[in-house]
């Protein structure tokens, strides 16, 4: 894990978060400042910076998986949601674990800023 990964940091407990799901290598929690009134992140357990570098083509579709699983859980599934994964910098991206943003709760607009 480098050193100074805040979400290895919270896959290993050593700083807080709102953890809603766990799964096999898959955590999911609540984004510290949500955009809207579901606001969930899913990350793999060990760190994979980017979805550029992830190796295992199969990790994604376990990740996509369970956040459509936690989408029915959290009462969200029916009326919609979105799933974002922010890619380095014209992405968006400022935590360089991969993530999953499921938000929800709220109508969606596009395209996205
Ligand atoms: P990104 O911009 O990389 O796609 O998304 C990173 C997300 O992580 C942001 O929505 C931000 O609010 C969230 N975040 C950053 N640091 C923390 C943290 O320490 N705890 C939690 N729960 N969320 C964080
Ligand atoms: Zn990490």
């Amino acid at each position: 894990m480098p050193g100074g990964c805040v979400f290895c940091k919270i896959a290993a407990g050593e700083i807080p978060a709102t953890v809603v799901k766990r799964g096999d290598g898959m955590l999911a929690f609540q984004d510290l400042n949500p955009q809207a009134p579901t606001h969930l992140l899913v990350i793999p357990t060990h760190h994979v910076a980017t979805l550029n570098d992830t190796k295992d083509a199969a990790l994604l579709g376990k990740l996509l998986g369970f956040a459509r699983e936690l989408a029915r859980e959290v009462g969200i599934a029916g009326r919609g949601y979105r799933v974002v994964v922010n890619t380095n910098p014209d992405g968006g991206q400022t935590v360089f674990h991969l993530h999953l943003h499921l938000l929800g709760g709220r109508p969606m607009s596009w395209p996205p800023g």
